[in-house]
């Protein structure tokens, strides 16, 4: 899953009024950015096999670290801890905590059977809506663009940044979708590796994009 993540980040704005998109972002998608430093550094594998789902030409091997229930629980407990720590946001520590840990739940839907319950369990879950592409797009369109519409309907624009910034990050992740879902394989493990560090910037730009917008008032609710 792709886009669907960074629906999650969009939409668990509208729960988290004092953090940043940024986090958020990085919150949804960080097993996906540590699976993919961990591939550097070898400690977790993947195979690339053209018509392994109709949709993903991948086969995951080994990452108990990132992609284990266990470890998921573990890194939203940490991620929320250290935003708590860091922010003193005791709200926005819980929806960091659960967009960390709904990575897993939604990457069950779509893989294989390949996502193991703890590090050497030999139960592996996966609903492999891979195999088919309508419902892939459906559901990793209805999330991001859901959470979307959540953001918007949470957050206004300050400036021109706010507002075509924000489009622009859009249309770049649908983009990027795009390519992930119609373009060449990769080419090898090393540039999946590359490419998901390239996902950094993804966060930096909802950091960007989210310093230009400001919460929108909501009557009854004070402003955050
Ligand atoms: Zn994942």
């Amino acid at each position: 899953m792709f886009i669907g993540h960074f629906g999650i980040g969009f939409g668990a704005r509208a729960a988290a009024p004092r953090a940043s998109l940024g986090t958020l972002f990085l919150a949804a998608q960080f097993l996906d950015l540590l699976w993919a430093a961990l591939l550097l550094a070898g400690v977790e594998r993947v195979r690339i096999e053209v018509g392994a789902t109709a949709v993903m030409p991948l086969v995951a091997e080994h990452y108990p670290y990132s992609h284990s229930l266990l470890a998921a629980a573990g890194w939203a407990l940490l991620l929320g801890l250290a935003y708590r720590f860091l922010r003193g946001d005791g709200r926005g520590a819980w929806i960091v905590a659960l967009a960390v840990a709904s990575h897993w739940f939604l990457d069950v839907i779509v893989h294989r059977p390949d996502l193991p319950l703890y590090p050497g369990s030999a139960v592996l879950w996966g609903l492999t809506f891979w195999d088919s592409l309508p419902a892939t797009l459906a559901l990793e369109l209805a999330l991001f663009c859901g959470g979307v519409w959540f953001y918007l309907r949470a957050t206004r624009p300050r400036d021109r940044i706010g507002s075509w910034g924000l489009a622009g990050l859009a249309g770049l992740l649908l983009l990027i979708y795009a390519g992930n879902l119609f373009g060449p394989p990769p080419p090898s493990v090393e540039a999946i590796g590359w490419v998901g560090q390239l996902q950094w910037l993804l966060v930096l730009s909802g950091y960007w994009v989210d310093a230009h917008r400001c919460n929108r008032s909501v009557p009854g609710v004070p402003l955050a």
